[in-house]
């Protein structure tokens, strides 16, 4: 189905994205100045925001990739249990480990990932996501790095999905609530 007729609303335009991981990127280059670090981003949704951080990130680092589950599909997803499909192909014992994720919704998702992570002993963890649903956090995570924080509202493009499609968008855009809302 072609993306307009899912789409309610373009909630960040290109152009503002892009600003945006320009300065996150700027950040991140000073705060790692000189660290070994490790970009470590969470497939497949984070994708788009990796390749674009890491073109304004100025200073030597290293990506790697982890995928996981969680169950169920779509605005139903979040349960708080994860499980690893993809491991990372190296260490991050003793390194600056920075995770790269779409969004954070609930927390859950990246709490878990974090457990799992602090287990292998990294030098320092931390998180940059592109989006925050802040207000629908149910547990405590850490975020160091945040793009947008954005209002309950699901949302699709530059990576997320609906239902595994649109990724490719180059903008964030909330779906029809008639779309997400449908019997599966
Ligand atoms: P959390 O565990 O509730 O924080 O949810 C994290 C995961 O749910 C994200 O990595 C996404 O895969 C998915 N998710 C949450 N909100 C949205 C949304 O608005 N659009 C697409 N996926 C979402």
């Amino acid at each position: 189905m072609d993306y307009r007729n899912i789409l309610a609303e373009v909630l960040v335009p290109e152009d503002k994205l892009q600003a945006r991981i320009k300065e996150l990127g700027l950040t991140i280059s000073q705060d790692y100045a000189g660290q070994d670090l490790l970009l470590l981003c969470i497939l497949r949704g984070g994708v788009m925001f990796l390749c674009d951080l890491m073109r304004q990130i100025t200073i030597p680092h290293a990506i790697d990739f982890m995928a996981i589950s969680s169950y169920g599909a779509g605005a139903r997803k979040s349960l708080g249990q994860v499980r690893i499909t993809l491991d990372l192909n190296q260490s991050i014992e003793g390194r600056h480990v920075l995770v790269v994720e779409d969004i954070v919704d609930t927390g859950h998702t990246i709490g878990a990932v974090l457990e799992l992570l602090e287990a292998r002993r990294p030098a320092s963890l931390k998180v940059c996501t592109l989006l925050d649903k802040s207000e629908r956090r149910e547990v405590v995570v850490p975020l160091h790095y945040v793009g947008f924080d954005i209002p309950n509202k699901f949302v699709f493009g530059y990576g997320l999905d609906l239902d595994e499609l649109y990724r490719n968008l180059p903008f964030i855009g909330v779906v029809k609530p008639e779309v997400y809302l449908k019997p599966e």
